[in-house]
């Protein structure tokens, strides 16, 4: 006979880990399986030790300007093993506090990875478990290609266990966990070359942001090659070799990172015993209310192909548990106006529409544009400054603000509260009647003309 419980969650991560705490804290029975470390892709190999990376280069970068601060003495070395080890003690102890807020909450962890065998029971290591709602947060791994050599690559679980820096790094990708680790390695002292298979970074995000973060990554000497598509990889005497589809070659580099995607956790889950079916690409089908069609059974986060952000994830998981348990039957996440950082260097801060969609939406007479193109103070006793750029996308005769877009220093933190104001329906008016803050770079944000 199987156990039983009101809630069984498939995956540790943000979003499994949120809506397990939630349920729990409206008295549901609840039983969390993870297969792997807890706090899943975010914690363990993803935005936690990435941005821990991100701020050692931001150091690396900053002491290269110590000396037009009048600093004399700036650290030389990097010791990429001291900061690994640093890093990772810092995730085991995430680790261990995710582990007892699970304890706290009243959530049973069970450690194993989890199968359907119908559609309210799993097993997980020959104990079955039933549940009135079962949620898959199954999350993603990294996409590898299918290609001859691909496995002489690792890709950004890999970048995650290296012990030493390699001094010659080739990134296989345009997304935004290229361009980050790009960023750091650079930063960090390694010879990066991105190899991209179009001719622009960062699809999806406004066209400013892309083609700004090429010429600031070029600038800081990361070598650049568009329209390659990688078709093998072999190894020689100098090290990996890329051969592209039209035949050329480049080589001689240490580490190769695929940085090509991700795919849903779904291939082993044995949702064939629950009559759901999957999407053409592995993602599981769920509507606004993150319910599959199969009743009982929910998903959220990266194994829905959702916007695939930590915040989105438990978002998504706080108000599934407040509509299921917490006697909040409207509760769900309004996937609009959903901010984001990209930790590249300079970050970029974006919300809201790209100009291209907000044209495509409202048509281009309705939509109005706002741009600043400045150079932040701090740049003004450096030898070389390096501008900044913001975009503000209005629409209608109120211009109401449907985008704000910016790249250069701070963008990582002043995005979150600008976000407030286009979440809350801002127009330009409201930007302008607000007083800046000086001096900073957001301040820009409310004085373009
Ligand atoms: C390099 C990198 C950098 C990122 N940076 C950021 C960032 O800066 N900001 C941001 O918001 N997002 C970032 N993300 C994205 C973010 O990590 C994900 O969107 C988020 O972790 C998704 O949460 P999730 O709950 O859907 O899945 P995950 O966090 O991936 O959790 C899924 C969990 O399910 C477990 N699991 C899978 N199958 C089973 C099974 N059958 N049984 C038991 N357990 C199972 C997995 O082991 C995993 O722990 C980054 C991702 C990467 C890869």
């Amino acid at each position: 006979m199987s156990e039983s419980c009101d809630l069984l969650v498939i995956g540790g991560g943000s979003g499994g880990i949120a809506t397990a705490r939630r349920a729990a804290s409206y008295g549901a029975k609840v039983v969390l399986v993870e297969r792997g470390r807890l706090g899943g892709t975010c914690v363990n190999v993803g935005c936690v030790p990435k941005k821990v990376m991100w701020h050692a280069a931001e150091f690396a970068t900053h002491a290269a300007h110590a000396h037009n601060y009048g600093f004399n003495a700036v650290p030389q070395d990097h010791d990429w093993s001291k900061l690994v080890a640093n890093r990772e003690t810092y995730i085991k102890r995430l680790n261990g506090i995710y582990d007892r807020n699970l304890d706290k909450s009243g959530v049973e962890y069970v450690a194993g990875e989890a199968h359907f065998v119908d559609t309210r029971t799993v097993e997980v290591d020959g104990r079955q478990i039933s549940a009135t709602h079962v949620l898959i947060a199954t999350g993603g791994k990294p996409r590898w290609p299918e290609i001859p050599g691909a496995a002489l690559g690792t890709d950004s679980d890999g970048f995650f266990t290296w012990t030493q820096r390699p001094e010659r790094v080739a990134i296989v990708g345009s997304g935004y966990i290229a361009c980050e680790l790009a960023g750091v390695l650079n930063a960090l002292g390694s010879q990066v070359t991105l190899l991209l298979r179009k001719d622009h970074v960062l699809a999806g995000f406004d066209a400013m942001l892309g083609e700004t973060l090429i010429e600031r990554m070029r600038a800081a000497g990361i070598d650049i090659h568009m329209k390659r598509q990688v078709a093998e990889l072999t190894e020689g005497d100098d090290g990996i070799i890329a051969r592209f589809e039209d035949g050329s070659t480049i080589g001689g580099f240490d580490e190769l990172i695929w940085a090509i995607g991700r795919v849903p956790n779904t291939e082993a889950l044995g949702v064939e015993h629950t009559g759901l079916e999957l999407h053409s690409d592995g993602t599981v089908p769920v509507d606004e209310w993150q319910d599959t069609p199969v009743e009982g059974i929910h998903a959220l986060g990266d194994v829905t192909g959702a916007i695939e952000l930590t915040p989105v994830a438990i978002a998504a998981g706080r108000r599934l548990a407040d509509r299921l348990f917490g006697g909040m039957p409207d509760r769900r996440l309004d996937y609009h106006n959903i901010p984001t950082v990209v930790f590249t260097h300079p970050p970029i801060g974006t919300v809201g529409l790209s100009e291209a969609e907000a044209r495509e939406a409202y048509g281009d007479d309705a939509v109005k544009i706002y741009t600043s193109h400045y150079v932040a103070l701090y740049h003004g006793v450096l030898d070389e400054k390096t501008p900044s750029d913001m975009k503000l996308v209005c629409v209608g005769e109120d211009e109401k603000i449907v985008g704000a877009h910016v790249i250069g220093d701070g963008a990582d933190e002043m995005t979150q509260g600008f976000a407030v104001a286009v979440k809350m329906g801002a127009t330009k008016r409201d930007f302008d009647d607000t007083v800046a803050i000086h001096p900073t770079s957001a301040e820009e944000f409310v004085t373009m003309t």
